[in-house]
This record gives structure tokens, sequence and C-alpha cells, in this order.
């Protein structure tokens, strides 16, 4: 009996309705351990070459990993992965609530979803039994709406829901996944893929719990995060929220400011972590087993509409996008717009970005009335901002242009609003800027699936946590505004790490190499006790290269070149106000950090694909190009 996971895989045949479950060999778990390796693995195996994201062809995998599940915070977070409709490579994105444990303990390991259904379903999946089920009642519903009906027509069954909204049955390319109408795997666009199959939710429930190889030693480490959760640097994002970084942002020249024209933004202080616990917000809340509780619960009156808790409160990336990205210092308004993305099911940093682009390009007059549906568009306009949320949900008027993400937008549009973009791999960039943390320039460009924050450790870390870095093997820090070859090897080792947690499906709050509550000998022991295998950390790190090498290789097999690893224009164009006035990158210097990471990864210099003698290093050989 394997512990910690079930040794199955549902695969479902939206095409002929049929249910089958794969029973993989213990190697592949031990080799891709779940999450977004194994994602990567069935989508290089099972999507046909040349399939575009939105054919019923395109493969969605859903899976946690073999540690989901157990007790320890940050341990159960959902990844999902399929061919993008934004950025056309390979996509990935995590979320967190309580789907990846309720998926877990409904019987399997993952899902792999192909085809498309000839009517609007859903699947059940409970205690080892899937079925199909309709779903034309539910198509077209907000998300809170759409998962109490799920919630009552199931009832007395204890169910959990993850789906796409409206966006994604209508084909916005930044669609989420939503579940509990507050938790988003927002980013690539997956939302999209799952409409695009007829698919409205997938709903889990089920009391098929794996055994532990070690139960006192998972016990043990949940306690070690209880005890010390009070005393460690993530204890301010469980406090105050994402938006606590706000005030240091800012004061770093890092908070992008009226589409990235700026690092620095006058009204920061009304967007920041202390004024948000002190106005909008009624809670906290949390995720399968999390001591930490970042996550807000919020609420406000007033006009257009009201601020429901239901769908959770803004994060820092979505006050980066829509309050200073569009020019707004009002909580409130920046609440109105996640609720609004979190309803359609969109993910709020593509949203907020592409708005706050299309913004700059009204005001710099490279788009007029006849091109915006006769509205206006102003940094700081609340109103203007709400009405666009809505109209790319709906696909409505000027929505339905910008719903096809910035970058497309720009192509249709021409007239050099292409040099306003903030796109890597047409996805729009996250709130956190490269001109101050300049290792994040250089992943930015690199990563498969398009520019995210959360794919390496970032530049104050190096010198912030000396411990946790001699773990990786990083001993000589390195000044945040420097690219050199130490901070390429800081930017590939720490990418690895967050790869493999990736893979392990874990929260990037609760493990981490440097501020987060568990560092990296810890996700070694999470691993070790839930699996009993006698892992090492340079065993986990390998796992994280597979991740990356399998969606390079994905990636290369459908045309993507070095060309495709180009950071925006934006980049490296002078910030003006704050602590970066006058910062740009420098475009020498990050091309010379792209040919040193390819070096250090085994990636042709050429075509940008893994070698294949990477590939046949790292057990591969079947991803062979
Ligand atoms: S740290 Fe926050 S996002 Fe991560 S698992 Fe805990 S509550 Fe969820």
């Amino acid at each position: 009996m394997p512990a910690g996971y079930h040794g199955t895989i549902l695969h479902v045949d939206l095409n002929t309705g049929e249910l089958t479950t794969e029973r993989p060999a213990p190697s592949f778990y031990r080799h891709l351990m779940g999450g977004s390796a194994m994602g990567a693995a069935y989508c290089h195996r099972l999507v046909p070459r040349g399939a575009r994201a939105l054919d019923p062809d395109n493969v969605l995998v859903l899976a946690g990993s073999v540690v989901t599940g157990a007790a320890v915070s940050g341990a159960s977070r959902l990844t999902a992965v399929a061919r993008s409709p934004l950025t056309d490579a390979l996509g990935d994105s995590q979320c967190g609530g309580a789907f990846a444990a309720g998926l877990k303990f409904s019987g399997f390991d993952g899902v792999v979803v192909s085809g498309q259904a000839p009517a609007p379903s859903y699947l059940l999946i409970h205690d080892g039994k899937a079925q199909l089920r309709p779903a034309e009642q539910l198509w077209g519903l907000e998300t809170a709406e759409s998962e109490a009906a799920l919630r009552d027509e199931l009832a007395p069954l204890k169910v959990e829901v993850l789906q796409c909204g409206p966006a994604g049955e209508r084909g916005v390319r930044f669609a989420a996944l939503i579940t509990m109408s507050s938790r988003a795997c927002g980013r690539t666009g997956l939302g999209a893929v799952l409409g695009s199959k007829n698919l409205k939710a997938v709903v889990v429930a089920g009391r098929s719990r794996p055994m532990m190889a070690d139960p006192e030693a998972v016990n043990a480490l949940a306690r070690w995060g209880a005890e010390h959760y009070e005393d460690s640097a993530v204890h301010g994002i469980g406090t105050f929220g994402t938006a606590s970084v706000v005030r240091s942002q800012n004061a770093a020249g890092g908070l992008p400011t009226h589409n990235w024209q700026s690092g620095a933004f006058d009204g920061w202080e009304s967007l920041d972590g202390k004024r948000y616990s002190e106005t909008i917000l009624k809670g906290r809340h949390t995720c399968t087993a999390c001591t930490i509780r970042c996550k807000r619960v919020v609420e406000a009156e007033g006009e257009p509409f009201a601020v429901r808790p239901v769908y959770g409160g803004p994060e820092y990336e979505t006050l980066g996008m829509f309050g200073s990205g569009c020019g707004i210092a009002d909580l409130p308004t920046v609440a109105r717009a996640n609720q609004l993305c979190n309803a359609f099911g969109m993910d709020t940093i593509s949203c907020g970005a592409t708005i706050a682009w299309a913004i700059e390009c009204f005001e710099r007059g490279l788009i007029a009335l006849e091109d915006t549906g006769g509205q206006r568009l102003h940094f700081g306009d609340g109103a203007a901002v709400l009405k666009l949320v809505e109209q790319i949900g709906r696909r409505e008027g000027f929505g339905r242009l910008l719903g096809e993400g910035s970058a497309r937008a720009a192509q249709v549009l021409g007239r050099e609003t292409e040099a306003l973009l903030t796109t890597v791999k047409r996805q729009e960039m996250p709130a956190h800027m490269p001109q101050v943390k300049r290792s994040l320039g250089l992943v930015y460009a690199v990563n498969p699936f398009g520019p995210d924050h959360e794919s390496s450790a970032h530049d104050p870390t190096y010198p912030g946590y000396p411990q946790r870095m001699a773990e990786l093997g990083l001993v000589d820090p390195q000044p945040n505004a420097v690219m050199n070859r130490e901070k390429v090897r800081f930017a590939r080792l720490t990418g690895l790490l967050y790869a493999c947690q990736d893979s392990l499906s874990v929260c990037s709050f609760a493990f981490g190499p440097a501020w987060q509550l568990f560092g990296p000998s810890q996700l070694v022991e999470l691993v070790r006790a839930v699996t009993g295998w006698k892992v090492t950390l340079a065993e986990l790190l390998r796992v994280g290269e597979r991740r990356l090498n399998l969606f390079r290789a994905f990636n290369a097999r459908e045309g993507f070149s070095p060309g495709d690893d180009r950071l925006p224009d934006k980049l490296f164009v002078p910030l003006q106000g704050g602590a970066s006035n006058g910062v740009a990158l420098d475009r020498a210097e990050m091309e010379q950090a792209v040919r040193w990471y390819y070096e250090d990864a085994g990636w042709d210099m050429g075509t940008g694909a893994p070698s294949h003698e990477k590939l046949r290093a790292l057990g591969l050989e079947g991803f062979l190009t």
C-alpha cells in the first residue's frame, strides 16, 4: 500500500463520457510527486502536437500530490495544468482552499480531463466513484450562486467545488478556476479551458484518506508550525494579509503604478494592510489545516454594489493591479473589482493589468473613443474600471477585445500600443517589479508558463535569510539591484525549490527558502513523514528540475524559442518618481543573464529547449523531441 497517496488517477473523456481509472507505477509518483510535474507529463503525453488551448483535444490536469491531505499548514494546495489560452505555452496555476484535500479524500490523486461534453455538465467524484451530471441549470451563473446551487443539489453530501465562472464559459483568455468563490487558480487562463470543454465544475466528496507512513512525525511537524508561527516572518501576512507588503513595496519603488510608469503611488496608504484591517476587513479565513490564515474576508456597503464576504478580499497582487496600477486609491473600489473577478472567474492580475494598459493607451492618445465604445479611460476613475471588468466578464463592448488579454488586444489595435505592454509570453507581469528586484526580470523571461512571482525567491531574501539559503548552497548574498553570475544561480536554485513545491502542491507562504513558516529541510521532513520515502533535498530539487524541463520541452515541441523569453520594452524605460526614479533594466545585462541561465539549466542556446543530455540525466527520455 502506498503511503500518502492512492495510486489512482481518474481519466475523463468528455467526448465519449468514458471514465477510467489508471494505476501508475510507484516510480511515477516518486519521479514527479504530483501537481505541476505530473500535470506536465500528462499534457506532454496526451495533448496532440499543434492542438490549440481551446480545442477539445487540450487536456486539463487537476492534482494535489503525494503529501496533499496531511494536516500540516500549507500542505494541500491544488495545481492545474493545461495548454494555456493566454500564452499558448503549457500553463500552470495553483490555488488554496479545501478542494485539493477534497480531491484526495474522494479517492483519486488527480483528474485528467480531455474532450468536450456535448452539453454543459459537471463531474462528481465521491469515494472512488465518478459520474458526469447535467449542468445546464448552472451555466451562466456567477461562482457563488453556482457553488451554492451545487451544494443544495448534492446535500447532505459535504462537497468541495472547483468551477469556471461565466468568463471561462465565454472564453476570456485569462479566465480562472475558482473554488469557495474566493480562491483562484488565476494564472494562464485555465478557467477558459474548463469552459471550452462544457464542463462547469468538478465536485469532490468522500472520506478516502490514504494512510500516512509516520503519523507521529506528521503531527510533530504540524505542532512545530503552530508553535513557531507567532515568531515567524510569515506572521505579518497572517495578521495583515498580503496587503501588508504595500508599504514596503512602495518605499522601495516597487509598487507598479499607472501601468508601470512609476514604482511609487501617492495613494499607497489607502491600500495598505493597516487601512485594510481598519476598514473593510471582517475576518480571516484559511486553507486545509493551515495555521497562517492569510485569506481575507471583507465587506463594504455603497455604490454601485455592496462588497460581499463570500467573494473574499483583494490580495497584494490585486491591490497592485487595480489599485496603484489603475491609479485607484480606494479599497472598497478595489474590493469590488476583486469581487467581480471572482464572481465571473477571472485572474485579477491579467484583468487589472490589461485595463491599466488600456488606460495608458487612451491617455496617450493611442486609442480613442471609437475603440473603447465611447468610454473615456483615465487613471483613478474607479467607475470606468469596474465597468470594464464587467464588460470583460460578459464579453461585451470593449471588454470583448480586452478579454483576449493585452498582448492580443495590442496586436489588433496596433498604433504603438505594444510598447506599453507589461507582458511576457502574452501574460501580464505580476505586481513585483524587476527594476528593484533584478533577478525577477530573469525569471519572468525564462519561466516557461510566463512571468510569475512565485517561481523563485525575491532578491532581498538572499541577504535576509542566510541560514535557509545555505541549505540550497547559496552562501554569497548579492544586493537587490545587481544582476550577475551569482544572482543567476540564486534565481535558478530557488526556482528549482519553488518548482518542486508546485509539484508537491504546497503553499509558497508556508514552505520556502526564506521568510516562510517552514524551510527546505522541513519540506524534506514532510515528504519523508507522509510517504516513508527517504528523500533528500537534492532529490526534491531534481523533481523541480523535471517539472521545469517538462514545461520547456512541451513548449519547444510547440514552436517556442529563445525569442519568446523576451521582456517587454516597458522594463527598459526609466521609472518616474519615488525611490526607483530613473531606474530601468539594462538590455545587455538581461541578455547575458538569460545566456548564463540557459548554460546552467542545460538548455540549447539556439532553440531554448532542454538538451537531450539534460532530459536523459533527469530520467525524461520519453519526452525527447
Ligand atoms: S498561507 Fe494562506 S494561502 Fe497558504 S495555505 Fe495558509 S491560508 Fe492558504
